[in-house]
C-alpha cells in the first residue's frame, strides 16, 4: 500500500498549473518547433478539418524539415543516390508497461510498411505456435534473440527501420520490464517521438498505470530525456473486454491527460491519443473502418507519425555525438546519434574526455555508407587514431574547435520524484547518474537552494539575500545542488545544449529524480562562475 501512495506522490510533483509551466518552460527545448500534432476530433467535421490541417502540416513539415533538420537534402543529394535519403529522419521509441503491446505494435508497423515479407511472418507464426505462444508472432519481428522469444519479452533496445511517405523512421524498441529501464533510457535519449503503448484490456491499463506500473515512470523519463512529442496508442481495442468501446478509450484518455500534463507535456500541442489494435494492424497504416469503430474520426498511426514536427537541429553547429557503443572492424567503429553538427568522411575530430585526436575513415547511416551525416542521424563512424579499448559508452565524438567540455562536478536543478523508502535527500546522497549515454556513480555534495517554482519569479529579483541552504529535501522538491562524479563526464549546460544537459538519477533500480545541468565550472579550472 505504501508503495502506491509513494507512487502517486511521485507521479504528481508539480500539480499547480503555473508550477508545471515553470518547470516545463525551463525544460523545453529552446529550438523546438511549436506545431501541434493533428488533433483527434470529436465530431466528423472536425475530423475532416483536422485531417486536412494535418495533410497541410505534413507537406509543410516535409519541406520545412527537409530544409532544416538532420538530413539536409542538398548536401545529401550530392552524396547519396537513395531516394529515401531525401526524406527527413526521425527516431521513435516505444514505451509503456510490460505486455502493453510495444513489440507487437512495432512488429506490425514493420510488416505493414513492407519491411517483413509474408514468408518470414509465416515462419514466425509457426515458431510461436510451436512454443504455444500463437499471439506473439508479431512481437517476434522486434524481439529478435532466441532468449527473448522463449520468454516473450524484449530484452535489448532492438533497432529497425521503416518509412512513411515523408519520413524515414528508426524504431528504438523499448522493453517494459523494470530491470530494463536503463535500456529504455538509452533508447529514449535518442528518440524524437515516443509511442506510448497503453493496453485497453480490462485490468491491464489499471495495472500499468494505477498500481505502480511502469507507464508513469516511462513517461517521466521520456520527457526528461527529450522526447518532445508523444503518440499515445490505446492498444488491444479488438480485445473481447474492449470491443472498440468509446467509453473505455475516453476513460483512458481522461485518466492519462492530467498525468501527462504534470509530467510536463503540453497535451494539446505535443500529445495525440488514438485507438489501435497492434495485433490485428487496425488503425495503423489506414484508418479504422467504420464497421469496426464508428466513433473514431481521427487519424491513423502512420498519418500521425508522418506529420509529427520535431525540434530543429543545427547541421552547421559543433560536432557532438555521444557514443553508445563501439566495436572493432578494421579500425575502431563507434555508434551513436549525431546531436549537432555534420560528420564527413576524412574529418579530424576529438574523442572526449580523453582528448584522442581521430580521423573519420567512413560513415555509415542505417545500412548505407555515406560521405557525411547530419544531426538526428544514427550512425556508425569508423575512426583511425584510437583503440577500441580506450573508448567507453558515454564518451563524446566532438569537433576540435569548440570541443565538448569534461567535468567532474556540476550544478544542477533537480526535481525529486520518489526517494527510496520515502527517505530524505541530503548532502552525501549517492546515486547513479544517467545523462545521454553516460551511466556514472555520483554524489550530491551540496544542497544550494530549494526552489519554489511558484514563487520563482518573485524571488528571482531579491533572491541573493533570501537564499538559505536546506539541510535536506523530500519527495516533490525542486532543489539547486552540486553533483560530483568520479570520472570526467562530457556534458553541457542544459540551456545551451539540452540533449547533453538533462539527466536522471537512479538508485537501486528506481528513478529517484530528474534534472538539468545549470552551471559548469569555468573552462580549465574547477571553480564555478561567480553566482
Ligand atoms: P510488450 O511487452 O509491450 O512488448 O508486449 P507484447 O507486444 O509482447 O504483447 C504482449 C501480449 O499482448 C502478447 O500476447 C500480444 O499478442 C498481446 N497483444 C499485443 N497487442 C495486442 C492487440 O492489439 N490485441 C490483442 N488482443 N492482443 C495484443
Amino acid at each position: 500500500m505504501t508503495g502506491d501512495v509513494r507512487m502517486d506522490h511521485a507521479a504528481h510533483p508539480p500539480t499547480d498549473d503555473e508550477e508545471i509551466q515553470d518547470w516545463n518552460g525551463d525544460c523545453d527545448e529552446p529550438m523546438e518547433v511549436a506545431a501541434p500534432l493533428p488533433a483527434a476530433s470529436e465530431d466528423s467535421n472536425r475530423g475532416i478539418e483536422s485531417r486536412l490541417e494535418s495533410l497541410q502540416l505534413e507537406t509543410k513539415a516535409a519541406t520545412h524539415v527537409k530544409d532544416k533538420v538532420g538530413v539536409v537534402p542538398k548536401e545529401v543529394e550530392d552524396l547519396n543516390d537513395h531516394e529515401e535519403d531525401r526524406k527527413r529522419h526521425l527516431n521513435v521509441v516505444f514505451i509503456g508497461h510490460v505486455d502493453a503491446g510495444k513489440s507487437t505494435t512495432g512488429g506490425q508497423i514493420l510488416f505493414l510498411s513492407g519491411q517483413v515479407d509474408d514468408r518470414t511472418i509465416q515462419k514466425y507464426e509457426k515458431e510461436a505456435k510451436d512454443k504455444s505462444r500463437e499471439s506473439w508472432y508479431m512481437a517476434y519481428i522486434m524481439d529478435t534473440s532466441e532468449e527473448e522469444r522463449v520468454k516473450g519479452k524484449t530484452v535489448e533496445v532492438g533497432r529497425a527501420h521503416f518509412e512513411t511517405e515523408n519520413t524515414r523512421f528508426t524504431i528504438l524498441d523499448a522493453p517494459g520490464h523494470k530491470s530494463y529501464v536503463p535500456n529504455m533510457i538509452s533508447g529514449a535519449s535518442q528518440a524524437d517521438v515516443g509511442v506510448l503503448v497503453i493496453s485497453a484490456r480490462k485490468g491491464e491499463f489499471e495495472t500499468g498505470y494505477e498500481k505502480g506500473g511502469q507507464t508513469r515512470e516511462h513517461v517521466q523519463l521520456a520527457k526528461t530525456l527529450g522526447v518532445s512529442k508523444l503518440v499515445v496508442v490505446v492498444n488491444k481495442m479488438d480485445e473481447p473486454t474492449v470491443q472498440w468501446s468509446r467509453d473505455r478509450f475516453d476513460e483512458i484518455e481522461s485518466k492519462m491527460t492530467p498525468f501527462l500534463k504534470s509530467s510536463g507535456y503540453n497535451v494539446k500541442k505535443d500529445v495525440q491519443f488514438l485507438p489501435i489494435s497492434g495485433l490485428a494492424g487496425i488503425n495503423m497504416k489506414t484508418r479504422v473502418d467504420k464497421s469496426i469503430c464508428s466513433w473514431w474520426n481521427g487519424p491513423c498511426l502512420f498519418e500521425v507519425l508522418d506529420s509529427v514536427e520535431v525540434p530543429l537541429r543545427d547541421p552547421k553547429g559543433p560536432v557532438r555525438m555521444p557514443i553508445i557503443d563501439k566495436y572493432k572492424d578494421m579500425g575502431t567503429v563507434v555508434m551513436g546519434k549525431i546531436e549537432s553538427g555534420t560528420i564527413h568522411e576524412g574529418d579530424s575530430l576529438l574523442v572526449m574526455p580523453n582528448k584522442a585526436n581521430v580521423k573519420v575513415l567512413s560513415v555509415q547511416c542505417d545500412e548505407n555508407k555515406v560521405k557525411q551525416a547530419g544531426p538526428g542521424e544514427n550512425v556508425r563512424v569508423k575512426l583511425a587514431g584510437v583503440e577500441e579499448d580506450d573508448i567507453l559508452a558515454g564518451f563524446v565524438l566532438s569537433s576540435v574547435a569548440n570541443s565538448v567540455g569534461a567535468f567532474s562536478e556540476f550544478n544542477a536543478q533537480l526535481q525529486i520524484l520518489e526517494l527510496l523508502d520515502n527517505a530524505i535527500l541530503s548532502a552525501g546522497y549517492q546515486a547513479v547518474l544517467h545523462i545521454h549515454a553516460i551511466v556514472e556513480e555520483c554524489e550530491i555534495t551540496d544542497l544550494i537552494e530549494q526552489i519554489d517554482l511558484k514563487k520563482k519569479k518573485e524571488t528571482d529579483t531579491k533572491k541573493k539575500k533570501q537564499k538559505r541552504k536546506p539541510f535536506f529535501v523530500k519527495n516533490g522538491a525542486v532543489v539547486l545542488c552540486r553533483i560530483q562524479v568520479t570520472n570526467l563526464v562530457c556534458i553541457e549546460n542544459f540551456s545551451v545544449f539540452p540533449q547533453l544537459g538533462r539527466f536522471t538519477l537512479r538508485s537501486e533500480g528506481k528513478t529517484i529524480a530528474i534534472g538539468k545541468v545549470v552551471e559548469l565550472p569555468q573552462a580549465g579550472s574547477s571553480t564555478f562562475p561567480a553566482a
